[in-house]
Protein backbone atom coordinates (compact mmCIF):
# COMPACT_ATOMS: atom_id res chain seq x y z
CA UNK A 1 0.00 0.00 0.00
CA UNK A 2 1.30 3.59 -0.72
CA UNK A 3 2.22 5.86 1.94
CA UNK A 4 -0.56 7.63 3.06
CA UNK A 5 -0.80 11.18 3.31
CA UNK A 6 0.29 12.95 6.53
CA UNK A 7 -1.78 15.96 7.09
CA UNK A 8 -1.76 18.67 10.08
CA UNK A 9 -4.39 21.72 10.73
CA UNK A 10 -4.14 24.68 12.78
CA UNK A 11 -6.38 27.78 13.67
CA UNK A 12 -4.35 31.15 14.20
CA UNK A 13 -7.14 34.05 13.85
CA UNK A 14 -9.95 32.18 13.01
CA UNK A 15 -13.22 31.32 13.86
CA UNK A 16 -12.77 27.16 13.46
CA UNK A 17 -15.37 27.39 10.57
CA UNK A 18 -12.90 26.42 8.12
CA UNK A 19 -12.89 23.75 9.99
CA UNK A 20 -16.50 23.00 10.63
CA UNK A 21 -16.94 22.79 6.65
CA UNK A 22 -14.08 20.46 6.64
CA UNK A 23 -16.20 18.20 8.53
CA UNK A 24 -18.63 18.85 6.27
CA UNK A 25 -16.88 16.11 3.89
CA UNK A 26 -19.27 14.09 5.99
CA UNK A 27 -18.65 10.34 5.98
CA UNK A 28 -15.97 10.79 2.89
CA UNK A 29 -13.83 11.20 5.87
CA UNK A 30 -13.89 7.54 6.22
CA UNK A 31 -12.13 7.47 2.52
CA UNK A 32 -9.66 9.91 3.55
CA UNK A 33 -8.61 8.10 6.35
CA UNK A 34 -7.93 5.42 4.20
CA UNK A 35 -5.57 7.35 2.08
CA UNK A 36 -4.66 9.87 4.76
CA UNK A 37 -3.35 10.23 8.65
CA UNK A 38 -3.62 13.27 10.88
CA UNK A 39 -0.80 14.45 12.82
CA UNK A 40 -1.42 17.94 14.59
CA UNK A 41 -4.45 19.32 14.56
CA UNK A 42 -7.64 20.56 16.91
CA UNK A 43 -8.87 17.60 15.26
CA UNK A 44 -6.59 15.53 17.05
CA UNK A 45 -6.06 17.35 19.69
CA UNK A 46 -1.45 16.55 18.80
CA UNK A 47 -0.46 20.11 20.11
CA UNK A 48 2.65 19.97 17.87
CA UNK A 49 3.58 18.42 14.41
CA UNK A 50 5.47 15.61 15.67
CA UNK A 51 6.66 14.45 12.20
CA UNK A 52 7.23 16.65 9.33
CA UNK A 53 3.87 16.49 7.20
CA UNK A 54 2.85 16.71 3.50
CA UNK A 55 0.11 18.82 3.92
CA UNK A 56 -0.49 21.75 6.26
CA UNK A 57 -3.77 23.32 6.38
CA UNK A 58 -3.98 26.81 8.23
CA UNK A 59 -7.18 28.67 8.92
CA UNK A 60 -7.09 32.14 10.20
CA UNK A 61 -4.75 35.11 9.69
CA UNK A 62 -2.37 36.39 12.38
CA UNK A 63 -3.22 38.72 15.27
CA UNK A 64 -1.24 38.03 17.88
CA UNK A 65 2.51 37.33 18.70
CA UNK A 66 1.47 33.20 19.43
CA UNK A 67 0.12 33.39 16.09
CA UNK A 68 3.14 34.07 14.68
CA UNK A 69 5.29 31.83 16.56
CA UNK A 70 2.46 28.59 15.72
CA UNK A 71 2.99 29.69 11.82
CA UNK A 72 6.23 29.78 12.15
CA UNK A 73 6.87 26.65 13.48
CA UNK A 74 3.78 25.16 11.94
CA UNK A 75 5.62 26.06 8.13
CA UNK A 76 8.91 24.50 9.11
CA UNK A 77 6.85 20.92 9.00
CA UNK A 78 4.63 21.21 6.47
CA UNK A 79 6.13 20.63 2.71
CA UNK A 80 2.97 22.10 1.26
CA UNK A 81 0.94 24.79 3.30
CA UNK A 82 -2.71 25.95 2.06
CA UNK A 83 -4.18 29.22 3.06
CA UNK A 84 -7.69 27.66 4.00
CA UNK A 85 -10.41 30.72 3.89
CA UNK A 86 -10.09 34.10 3.62
CA UNK A 87 -8.94 34.69 7.18
CA UNK A 88 -5.86 32.89 6.56
CA UNK A 89 -5.55 34.85 2.85
CA UNK A 90 -6.39 38.21 3.10
CA UNK A 91 -7.16 38.27 6.65
CA UNK A 92 -10.65 38.35 6.38
CA UNK A 93 -13.49 39.85 8.88
CA UNK A 94 -10.91 40.32 11.74
CA UNK A 95 -8.84 42.81 9.48
CA UNK A 96 -11.91 44.95 10.02
CA UNK A 97 -9.82 46.25 13.38
CA UNK A 98 -6.88 47.73 11.26
CA UNK A 99 -8.25 51.09 10.65
CA UNK A 100 -8.83 51.17 14.38
CA UNK A 101 -6.07 52.22 17.03
CA UNK A 102 -5.34 49.01 18.35
CA UNK A 103 -5.76 50.98 21.64
CA UNK A 104 -8.53 52.12 20.87
CA UNK A 105 -10.23 48.40 20.02
CA UNK A 106 -9.03 47.31 23.44
CA UNK A 107 -10.84 50.47 25.83
CA UNK A 108 -13.99 50.06 23.35
CA UNK A 109 -14.16 45.89 24.26
CA UNK A 110 -12.49 45.87 27.81
CA UNK A 111 -13.64 49.56 29.18
CA UNK A 112 -15.84 51.63 27.52
CA UNK A 113 -17.94 49.35 25.29
CA UNK A 114 -22.00 49.00 26.19
CA UNK A 115 -22.39 46.04 29.01
CA UNK A 116 -18.50 46.28 29.96
CA UNK A 117 -18.63 44.76 33.65
CA UNK A 118 -15.59 45.32 35.86
CA UNK A 119 -13.91 47.21 33.50
CA UNK A 120 -9.99 46.59 32.31
CA UNK A 121 -7.59 45.66 30.09
CA UNK A 122 -6.14 42.16 30.36
CA UNK A 123 -2.17 42.38 30.80
CA UNK A 124 -1.43 39.20 32.25
CA UNK A 125 1.35 37.75 31.46
CA UNK A 126 0.30 34.55 29.72
CA UNK A 127 -1.43 36.33 27.39
CA UNK A 128 -0.29 36.44 23.88
CA UNK A 129 0.65 40.36 22.80
CA UNK A 130 -1.81 41.31 19.77
CA UNK A 131 -0.36 43.10 17.44
CA UNK A 132 -0.80 46.18 15.86
CA UNK A 133 -3.15 45.26 11.99
CA UNK A 134 -4.12 41.87 11.39
CA UNK A 135 -2.49 40.11 8.77
CA UNK A 136 -2.84 37.28 6.01
CA UNK A 137 -0.29 34.30 6.62
CA UNK A 138 1.60 35.14 3.66
CA UNK A 139 3.23 38.02 5.49
CA UNK A 140 4.28 36.09 7.59
CA UNK A 141 5.60 32.71 6.00
CA UNK A 142 5.54 31.00 2.21
CA UNK A 143 2.39 29.58 0.91
CA UNK A 144 1.57 27.05 -1.59
CA UNK A 145 -1.62 26.99 -2.02
CA UNK A 146 -4.80 29.31 -1.51
CA UNK A 147 -8.61 27.77 -0.86
CA UNK A 148 -10.92 30.61 -0.91
CA UNK A 149 -14.56 31.26 1.21
CA UNK A 150 -15.19 32.25 4.19
CA UNK A 151 -15.39 29.12 4.58
CA UNK A 152 -14.30 27.09 1.21
CA UNK A 153 -17.21 24.13 1.14
CA UNK A 154 -16.26 20.79 1.93
CA UNK A 155 -17.32 19.92 -1.53
CA UNK A 156 -13.87 22.31 -2.62
CA UNK A 157 -11.69 21.09 0.58
CA UNK A 158 -12.48 17.44 -0.95
CA UNK A 159 -11.20 17.87 -4.26
CA UNK A 160 -8.42 19.53 -3.51
CA UNK A 161 -7.43 16.83 -0.81
CA UNK A 162 -8.87 13.87 -3.54
CA UNK A 163 -6.05 15.74 -6.10
CA UNK A 164 -3.33 15.48 -3.74
CA UNK A 165 -3.81 12.64 -1.99
CA UNK A 166 -3.89 11.32 -5.82
CA UNK A 167 -0.78 12.51 -6.36
CA UNK A 168 -2.37 15.27 -9.06
CA UNK A 169 -1.50 18.81 -9.15
CA UNK A 170 -4.69 20.28 -7.63
CA UNK A 171 -6.91 22.00 -10.36
CA UNK A 172 -10.59 22.73 -9.11
CA UNK A 173 -13.54 23.44 -10.82
CA UNK A 174 -14.28 26.88 -11.54
CA UNK A 175 -18.03 26.06 -10.16
CA UNK A 176 -16.43 25.11 -6.40
CA UNK A 177 -14.70 28.46 -6.38
CA UNK A 178 -16.05 31.28 -3.98
CA UNK A 179 -15.08 34.50 -2.14
CA UNK A 180 -17.97 34.80 0.28
S1 LIG B 1 -12.53 32.22 6.56
FE1 LIG B 1 -14.56 32.49 7.47
S2 LIG B 1 -15.05 30.46 8.25
FE2 LIG B 1 -12.83 30.48 7.91
S3 LIG B 1 -11.94 31.11 9.85
FE3 LIG B 1 -12.26 32.98 8.65
S4 LIG B 1 -14.27 33.73 9.32
FE4 LIG B 1 -14.13 31.60 9.95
Amino acid sequence: MAEKLTIATTSLAGCFGCHMSFLDIDERILALAEVARFDRSPLTDIKHCRDRVDLGLVEGGVCNAENVHTLREFRRHCRILVAVGACAINGGLPTLRNPIALEECLQEAYRDGIGVENPQIPDDVELPLLLDKVHPIHEVVRVDYSLPGCPPSADVIWAFLSDLAAGREPSLPRELIHYD
